[in-house]
């Protein structure tokens, strides 16, 4: 399975959007066209890479956009850069979701207790290649971290891409800890500290700060695939979400969105321009005091 993206708009401006193709050309979404499995029998899942490592602009997949493209967060008119927090620059894995998946805000999780945060499921991918934006790569589960978000759950689930020449050798949230000392914890203390350059309080984490291992990571995911799916089915309002997909829904469905309509959908958007230059300011270090 290949998948392609098109831009639209002139990037770091409000008008780029990164829309998605399948293998015939033909525009999809990546929130629910894309297959959450890579191989489920092996457990190889699929991830859109939103933020590739290193960077800082705060892309993601519009979920309340028709087709989904991906496209920047916006904060009072302004595009959202992350804050380097010292020691690190941007985003410190390739940053992504899982399709098919959606945290639903209406489910209060049993071990958090806490809510959805109305995304599909966030992904940090630890291999050594620099992703682009927009790649669809498939990924080896290896654990996941409980980070609460302003009352909110929003699971993180630890990956490696399964093409990385030592996924191999990683099979466990274990593993991690021992062939790559230190990431882990940096992993955690970025997302508890990245938005208190904002003005945003420390995130907090469940179990006691601890990752939980492959196992749980995979039901965790399932889950969320389970609410996707009641979502997709109509089962549940979507509220705000835009649920229109060219490949799952049948043509009875109003998720159901025709070639025509996609094609359509697409041309009305800004055409492909030219790259705007990133503030300097987003290259300003954060130092902060550890408590
Ligand atoms: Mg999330």
């Amino acid at each position: 399975m290949s998948f392609s993206v098109e831009q639209r708009g002139n990037q770091n401006s409000l008008s780029y959007r990164l829309f998605f193709k399948n293998a015939e050309g033909k525009y999809i979404s990546p929130f629910h066209d894309i297959p959450m499995y890579a191989d489920e029998g092996q457990n190889i899942f699929h991830m859109v890479v939103e933020v590739p490592r290193w960077t800082n602009a705060k892309m993601e997949i519009a979920t309340k956009d028709l087709l989904n493209p991906i496209k920047q967060d916006v904060k009072k008119g302004k595009l959202r850069y992350v804050a380097n927090v010292f020691p690190h620059k941007g985003y410190i894995w390739n940053y992504g979701a899982i399709p098919q998946t959606w945290e639903d805000p209406a489910h209060k999780d049993g071990d958090t207790g806490c809510c959805g945060d109305n995304d599909p499921i966030d992904v940090c991918e630890i291999g050594s290649k620099v992703c682009s934006r927009g790649d669809v790569i498939k990924v080896k589960v290896l654990g996941i971290l409980a980070m609460i978000d302003e009352g909110e759950t929003d699971w993180k689930v630890i990956a490696i891409n399964v093409d990385d020449p030592e996924a191999s050798e990683f099979n466990n949230i274990g593993d991690v800890r021992r062939l790559k000392p230190g990431y882990l914890e940096a992993t955690v203390n970025w997302f508890r500290r990245y938005k208190v350059p904002d003005g945003k309080p420390e995130n907090q984490f469940a179990f006691n700060e601890e990752f939980k291992d492959k196992d749980f990571a995979i039901e965790v995911i399932k889950s969320t695939h389970n609410f996707w799916n009641t979502l997709i089915s109509q089962k549940v309002n979507a509220g705000e979400l835009n649920c229109k997909n060219t490949c799952v829904s049948a043509g009875d469905s109003p998720f159901c969105c025709s070639a025509d309509e996609a094609t359509a959908a697409v041309g009305e958007t800004w055409p492909c321009g030219k790259e705007e230059p990133v503030p300097s300011s987003v290259d300003k270090w954060f130092y902060y005091e550890r408590k």
